[in-house]
């Protein structure tokens, strides 16, 4: 499968709302499907109780969490979520060992498979580099990309698991999504909450890299 048919056959997308929380700049998604008003929260941390009142606010019903990765940032607040709703908790197999707990639903998914919400859906995309398991999640129209592409940037690969070479392949895999495809990252690091996959290709230093030899100096000079 080469990576243009990686948004081929989506479901219909979940409705996308994006709520930055607590100190790290961290991006929460609540995904949901307006039909059905199922629901899932991408990277539930820090501020689960505003997470869980827009939750409420619209009417919904949150069945999933979605796990783009396990660095506590971003995992945080699954034991408040999973406890308050009884959500299923979905993540890569490579990462799924820190999120096992007595009586709770882990969904390990691999690349390239969907996870229905409500009528509505997304994909999981492996993408390691940052984290081992890292997984993008990807509907028609945008992508979640927690920490493997920032707008104008991208993740750290000098981390447990990290793997400058993998990233690169993540990133270039990322680049060959449908070019308006917005961009949802994992942290407000950029000018601009969202972006696209377009703009990123032009602008991002990182993804404006013509070798590997080159984006793994840059990604290994600079430690952010
Ligand atoms: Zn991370």
């Amino acid at each position: 499968m080469t990576a243009r048919d990686d948004a081929q056959g989506l479901p219909p997308a979940p409705e996308v709302v994006q709520m930055e929380v607590g100190l790290l700049q961290n991006f929460c998604e609540i995904l949901y499907c307006p039909e059905s008003r199922e629901a899932a929260i991408v990277d539930p941390a820090w501020e689960v109780d505003r997470l869980l009142a827009e939750v409420t606010r619209l009417n919904l019903k949150v069945t999933a969490v979605l796990i783009t990765h396990t660095h506590n940032d971003h995992i945080e607040g699954v034991d408040l979520v999973v406890e308050k709703t009884g959500a299923a908790v979905v993540v890569n197999p490579r990462e799924a060992a820190v999120l096992r707990a007595p009586g709770r639903m882990l969904v390990e998914v691999t690349d390239g498979r969907d996870v229905a919400i409500g009528k509505r859906g997304v994909r999981a995309l492996e993408t390691p580099g940052h984290t081992v398991g890292g997984t993008c999640y990807l509907a028609q129209g945008y992508v979640v990309t927690g920490d493997v592409l920032f707008v104008g940037g991208c993740g750290r690969t000098d981390f447990q698991g990290g793997d400058t070479g993998e990233m690169w392949k993540s990133l270039q895999r990322l680049m060959r999504l449908p070019e308006e495809t917005r961009v949802y990252p994992g942290h407000d690091y950029g000018d601009t909450p969202t972006s696209t996959i377009a703009h990123e290709i032009r602008s991002n230093r990182f993804l404006r890299c013509a070798t590997f030899e080159e984006f793994q100096a840059l990604r290994e000079r600079k430690r952010a």
